[in-house]
């Protein structure tokens, strides 16, 4: 499942911003989103999510659970 972004929470430090192999984080209206099309759980390029991993606030990153799990390539 792609990973979100808690808006209320996210102090916008840009700290996750780069470390993305996807490209899926952007800032949007103050705050930083994840684009879920483009969000990989950092299957196949880190062993765990970077954005959780560089996010400073607790809890701020998580897992969105409305959407389907990412499918690795076969
Ligand atoms: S889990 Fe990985 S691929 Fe998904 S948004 Fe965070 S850094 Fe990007
Ligand atoms: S690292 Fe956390 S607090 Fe910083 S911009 Fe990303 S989601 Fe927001």
């Amino acid at each position: 499942m792609p990973f979100k972004i808690i808006a209320s929470q996210c102090t916008s430090c840009s700290a996750c911003e780069p470390l993305c192999p996807n490209v899926a984080i952007s800032e949007k209206a103050g705050s930083f989103v994840i684009e879920p099309a483009k969000c990989t759980e950092c299957i196949g390029y880190f062993d765990e999510p970077q954005c959780v991993a560089a996010c400073p606030v607790d809890n701020t990153c998580v897992v969105d659970t409305s959407l389907a799990r990412y499918q690795a390539p076969a």
